[in-house]
């Protein structure tokens, strides 16, 4: 700690902070958003223009369980309410993704598939598996509603649909559309949909999505979202009323997208009554398929066919799971209520599911639904349903697939527990967004999965407050200092660390937000305005930025800047404290502490070694009159006028002098940004006395240099040590220079070591297969 004194009249030039021109990092956010248009307005909601097309459809659909695969006709009525006259429309076939001659094969990522230079027999496997299989989803019919063939291009995984004469603004365009494809072995080649087939019993368990040709989303911002599903960017849709009609064995259990319309014909009388007793339970779920009637149904063959009837109104998409081997439970969802109706919680799974699937899955959406609900809006559909099955976890409106299992055995490890329960929680939250607050998910996966990962931390915290397996900040240190990252706003399909960049990122920084910036109040009042804004609408980013600083009433510009579109981390260093003590200029003070501090300075080895020789006034006693012994301490009669005149010059000015003696310490404690991340300075101050004080400094600290920046700090104690982010929240990537004075601390190699970037992005990274045993039963894939 460097000392020094400072006059009073002199302190405020020691303490301003160093003055620079403002720079990049606290500019407006303006050059780089949209400007607002009547779509989406000023303030980040939606404009008085603001329109979204919608496409309905009726559907029905066949699962053949002997070939595995699907078939269906689709009558689709696209709603055209842009202002904009269409003459083509795009469609999706992301099916395609798995076609022999797909992009997704041609474009192999080294940093997350297949290890180029080593290939291991898991990863030949997969290879061959795709030689074997070619998923090309086939059209064998689209015209018109009247049955004329309407002219079509397939451009890999999207259709371009030419219409005869352009569709206007505000008019409807029916077209029917017949299709097949088989269905993708899930073990071996792994997608976000397939079946799993169990080779003790013989039976599958097929968990279907992106079955269908679905209408691209014609947008006000990018027209036509018509870029190539290659894996990553997942799937931007339009809402509409589904009404959709499934066939498929007659001794399968069905969940889908909807609510089902027709119990009568595919429950038995036993299965009605269950059900009707469970929309009153909401504390235990209940059987509405026993484990004893599934193992029961896996033993036997199918009689027939059965089709399942479901509606759903408002979706975005569609998916179903479907097999003989599901047991059924059910529960209502407390203070949740759709149409005068409770919502039900319900999760299917295989015998091979229990114990753990019945234990927690319907628990566990249950109490998403409750706790999202409070940090947004209240759920709005009938259903929400967890399905067990080899897609480890991904989203559907109402319904999701998740895949952690117990252990043949029947035991299972905690880590299992809490991957499952966390696994219902993210995924079923996937129904606030992006199911419902509908982002462009191909092009920003952070506007679901950070959002909707943000909500599942808080929502983990109060399934209990000991939530083991924590994903706060720390485990982001690692990835925060590798060098190739790219802004969190790159598009989806060039992010290599997905679930870093996407998830842990964006779920970090609102964290810091929210605890540290805004305050919980401010952030969940802006974070809810937003999600009611956006709810069944298309926001995107800017929507987003805008909306929590209008509504919170801060301006986050530079937060977003570094968060968002800076490949900046947080590092900052304490460089020293200095401390400053009041010059009393009373000699009376002064003069003995002048003495007391030169007393106290650490002997020289020159003095040491001379000491033993005796003074000269000791060797010739004689002379000691002679000598005049001097003492620093005492106040000379010129010294004690000099003051006297001061405090009189004080008195005239009238300023009390009793301000000379005030007993305070200053200290200028002195930081330097190290990462370049703009963000707040959370300090610990540890005193003498054994007290300590937290200081939450604003990061406008930063804002007239955003390299050095200095804060006073005034008090009665003495400062013993100082800590940067004493509760590591802030993802501070070298702690080293956090301490004042310095500490030990791990080193940064052994961090590296600790901290290698993991990549948690769930939804289609495929581990090994050695891995997948070990990871299929803690970390699920989302
Ligand atoms: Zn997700």
């Amino acid at each position: 700690m460097k000392r020094c004194l400072f006059f009073l009249f002199a302190a405020l030039s020691l303490t301003a902070a160093e003055s620079g021109a403002p720079v990049g990092k606290f500019q407006q956010l303006d050059s780089s958003i949209p400007t607002p248009s009547a779509q989406r307005n000023a303030s980040g909601a939606p404009g008085a223009a603001y329109w979204q097309n919608r496409a309905d459809y009726d559907i029905s659909v066949e699962l053949d369980d002997v070939k595995r695969s699907i078939s269906g006709e689709a009558t689709v009525t696209y709603h055209n309410t842009s202002p904009d006259a269409l003459s083509y429309l795009w469609v999706q076939l992301d099916q395609n993704y798995l076609s022999h001659n797909a992009d997704s094969r041609s474009v192999p990522n080294a940093k997350r598939g297949v290890d180029l230079e080593k290939i291991s027999y898991n990863a030949l496997d997969r290879l061959l598996a795709y030689e074997d299989y070619d998923g090309e989803m086939k059209i064998s019919k689209l015209t018109d509603a009247k049955g004329t063939a309407l002219p079509h291009a397939i451009v890999k995984t999207m259709l371009r649909l030419d219409l005869n004469e352009p569709l206007k603004a505000g008019a409807d365009f029916v077209f029917k559309i017949a299709w097949s494809y088989p269905i993708n072995d899930c073990e071996r080649i792994n997608a976000r949909t397939g079946y799993e087939f169990f080779k003790e019993d013989g039976n599958c368990i097929y968990t279907i999505a992106q079955w269908f040709p679905r209408m691209a989303a014609y947008t006000d911002y990018a027209g036509w979202i018509n870029k190539q599903f290659l894996g990553t960017g997942e799937f931007t849709l339009e809402f509409g009323d589904y009404t959709v009609r499934l066939t498929v064995p007659d001794d399968h259990i069905v969940a889908a997208t909807g609510a089902l319309q027709n119990a009568d014909a595919v429950l038995s009388q036993a299965q009605r009554d269950r059900m009707k007793k469970a929309e009153s339970e909401m504390k235990k779920p209940m059987f509405i398929v026993t484990p004893e009637e599934a193992k029961a149904a896996e033993k036997g063959k199918p009689k027939g066919n059965k089709t399942w009837e479901f509606k759903a109104a408002n979706v975005r998409d569609f998916a179903f799971a479907t097999s003989r081997k599901f047991v059924w439970d059910a529960m209502a969802v407390e203070g949740a209520m759709v149409n005068g109706k409770p919502v039900m919680a319900m999760s299917l799974y295989p015998k091979e599911g229990m114990p753990l699937w019945d234990k927690y899955s319907t628990h566990a959406i249950a109490h998403t639904i409750q706790t999202y609900s409070r940090f947004t809006f209240d759920y709005p559909y009938p259903v929400a349903w967890s399905v067990n099955g080899e897609v480890g976890g991904m989203e559907y409106p109402m319904i999701c697939f998740n895949g952690p299992r117990p252990e043949k055995d029947g035991t299972y490890p905690e880590k299992t527990k809490y991957s499952l329960i966390g696994v219902v929680i993210h995924e079923v939250g996937h129904n606030y967004f992006p199911m419902i607050v509908n982002s462009d998910e191909r092009q920003w996966t952070w506007m679901d999965e950070g959002l909707n990962s943000f909500i599942e931390y808080l929502t983990e915290e109060e399934w209990e407050s000991d939530w083991k397996h924590k994903r706060d900040g720390r485990s982001l240190v690692g990835y925060m200092r590798s060098t190739d990252r790219v802004p969190v706003m790159t598009n989806s399909e060039s992010i290599a660390d997905l679930g870093p960049n996407a998830y842990s990122q964006p779920s970090a920084a609102l964290n810091i937000l929210r605890e540290n910036i805004l305050g919980r109040e401010a952030f969940d009042h802006a974070f809810k305005i937003y999600a009611k804004r956006w709810m069944f609408k298309r926001p995107t980013p800017s929507d987003f930025f805008r909306t929590m600083e209008e509504a919170s009433g801060v301006d986050l510009d530079w937060f977003w800047r570094g968060w968002f579109y800076s490949v900046d981390h947080v590092d900052v260093s304490i460089d020293e404290v200095k401390w400053l003590q009041l010059d009393t200029r009373d000699p009376a003070i002064e003069n003995p502490k002048k003495k007391k501090e030169k007393d106290e300075l650490p002997q020289t080895l020159t003095k040491e070694r001379n000491y033993p020789l005796p003074k000269r006034v000791d060797r010739f006693p004689e002379l000691k009159d002679f000598y005049d012994s001097f003492d620093e301490s005492k106040v000379l009669p010129s010294e004690k006028k000099k003051f006297e005149t001061l405090i009189k010059g004080l008195k005239e000015e009238e300023i009390d002098p009793k301000l000379l003696q005030t007993k305070r310490n200053l200290y200028v404690i002195e930081f330097s940004n190290v990462g370049g991340l703009i963000t707040p300075v959370i300090l610990k101050v540890e005193y003498t006395d054994g007290t300590s004080e937290e200081l939450n400094i604003p990061a406008e600290i930063w804002r007239f240099n955003t390299e050095k920046a200095s804060k006073l700090h005034f008090t009665k104690k003495e400062i013993k040590s100082v800590i940067f982010d004493p509760r590591q929240e802030l993802v501070d990537t070298d702690v080293e220079n956090n301490f004042w004075p310095r500490r030990p601390v791990k080193s940064k190699f052994q961090l590296y070591k600790d901290d290698k970037p993991t990549n948690p992005m769930r939804e289609i990274t495929k581990p090994e297969k050695d891995d997948a045993k070990k990871t299929k039963k803690s970390e699920p894939k989302k």
